[in-house]
């Protein structure tokens, strides 16, 4: 029997709605799945597209500080002993002498298996990076990393951009990208994975500068989160403890969301100072400073770098948005995504699959499509219909009925309050540009006429 209970969200919730329909699937499931990767389906690549396309949006397209890069996943081998990643990107492992399973020793109580309850070994330092070779000769000189955080591209091309650019400080580049991570232990659906994308910035600032644009992007960062719809509550933000600081760090805070699983990091904002610039400098003996006009001397800009990833704000954004509520005595589970991020922003429903109501509805799904992603079903009830569509996060549905053929109008029906209007079929398209941009006011074509019908 259906659950009638609304209840609050959990992680089995969202994987199951996740892979019922169609956002993510485990990869290579026909094989029994592969540990920690994921598949992101037909609904999944479009909320994930909208999220990142709304970072670019906000941090590149909206700014003339920022410009943009997409640097090669594969980089010189010399980038990750400079960056420290060769010596310090590792976790401390422990082996189970019973049970020969594998964790990180920071992550188990009084040195035990949390499996079996075994004895554990001495913690050995892991490095995190996935190593491969390039070419066909499988030797010591040929080896590669997939890269552990996209960061280090933006780096290492910090002249090019300079120079092709001419930007002055402060400036920033930002990048969105795959990176990957032999992590000891993963789980939490996307939350921790082995393959994954961040979206990051390095913004580059006079030093001086440098904890007031820490104190910036953090609160800047917080309220991207804040205007995409996740609620404030559900945000945190938590400085690292000295003991905690990565290498590189002077100062790090992180974004936690409260996930099902308890408060996780969602975005770490450091300011790295001039650690990186001058690592890269010592190591390919290139010069990797700033010439400042005012002062006539080259200085080594500081970094404040927002790094986020992009599947936890997936996971955020599904979370935050999923809801149950009693519907006409039945349980309707909505997400109540932001219109931008929904990956589907209207779905085209015929009331009938009747030849001269198909036709007219196909009219208009073929003319709202060079807008938006629109969904077309004509399948069971348009209630069922209705509860499908919330589901995945559809803010509005148009229904063509018989007496649409009449009087060429049609009904929009909202996500989330679940009232109706009926619209001309002219002004569609202007009424739900209107409605998706947040707008209340419908616009119309002078003589238009709209009326609001209640639970039809
Ligand atoms: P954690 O402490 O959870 O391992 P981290 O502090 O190592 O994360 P950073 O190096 O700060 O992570 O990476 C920046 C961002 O990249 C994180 O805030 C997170 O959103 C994302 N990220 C890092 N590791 C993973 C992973 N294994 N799977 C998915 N996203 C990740």
């Amino acid at each position: 029997m259906a659950e009638k209970t609304p209840g609050s969200v959990t992680m089995e919730k969202i994987v199951s709605l996740s892979q019922r329909r169609g956002f993510i699937f485990p990869s290579s499931e026909i094989y029994g799945g592969l540990s920690s990767c994921w598949d992101y389906g037909p609904l999944g690549v479009e909320l994930k597209q909208n999220v990142k396309q709304a970072w670019w949006r906000n941090i590149v397209q909206g700014r003339d500080d920022m410009v943009g890069l997409d640097a090669s996943i594969l980089m010189h081998p010399q980038t990750w002993a400079a960056s420290g990643h060769l010596e310090q990107f590792t976790d401390p492992l422990v082996e189970c002498k019973s049970c020969h399973l594998r964790w990180r020793s920071d992550e188990v109580a009084d040195n035990r298996c949390p499996s079996c309850g075994g004895e554990l070994t001495e913690p050995h330092l892991f490095n995190l990076m996935f190593k491969t070779f390039m070419g066909p000769l499988e030797e010591e000189a040929n080896v590669v990393y997939l890269r552990p955080e996209t960061a280090q591209g933006i780096f290492v091309n910090f002249q090019n951009v300079l120079t092709t650019t001419r930007k002055r400080l402060p400036f920033g580049i930002a990048q969105i990208g795959k990176a990957f991570r032999n992590e000891i232990t993963t789980g939490n659906f996307i939350f921790r994975s082995r393959e994954f994308e961040q979206m990051e910035i390095e913004y580059f600032v006079p030093p001086e500068t440098a904890d007031k644009w820490f104190d910036y992007w953090l609160e800047e960062r917080r309220q991207w989160y804040l205007s995409l719809g996740i609620r404030e509550e559900n945000l945190r933000l938590r400085p690292h403890s000295k003991e905690e600081l990565a290498h590189y760090a002077k100062k790090c805070y992180d974004i936690d969301y409260n996930f099902p699983m308890g408060w996780s990091e969602l975005e770490g904002i450091a300011n790295r100072g001039d650690y990186d610039l001058a690592q890269h400098a010592k190591h390919s003996g290139k010069e990797m400073t700033y010439f400042d006009e005012e002062s006539n001397e080259h200085i080594v800009p500081y970094i404040i770098e927002p790094s986020a990833g992009v599947d936890r704000s997936v996971l955020a954004f599904l979370c935050d948005a999923y809801g149950e509520e009693i519907a006409q005595g039945e349980l309707r589970a909505v997400l109540h995504l932001h219109p931008s991020l929904a990956p589907y922003k209207v779905a085209v429903l015929p009331l009938s699959k009747k030849e001269n109501l198909a036709k007219a509805a196909r009219e208009v799904y073929d003319d709202l499509r060079p807008c938006w992603m629109v969904h077309y079903d004509d399948t069971q009830s348009i209630g069922r219909r209705y509860r499908r569509q919330d589901e995945v996060g559809t803010p509005y549905c148009v229904t063509i009925d018989f007496q649409s053929l009449e009087d060429k109008q049609v009904t929009i029906r909202e996500r989330d309050s679940m009232n109706q209007i009926r619209v001309p079929i002219a002004a569609l398209k202007e009424t739900l540009a209107a409605k998706l941009a947040g707008e209340d006011l419908f616009v119309l074509p002078e003589g238009g006429q709209i009326w609001k019908e209640e639970g039809k």
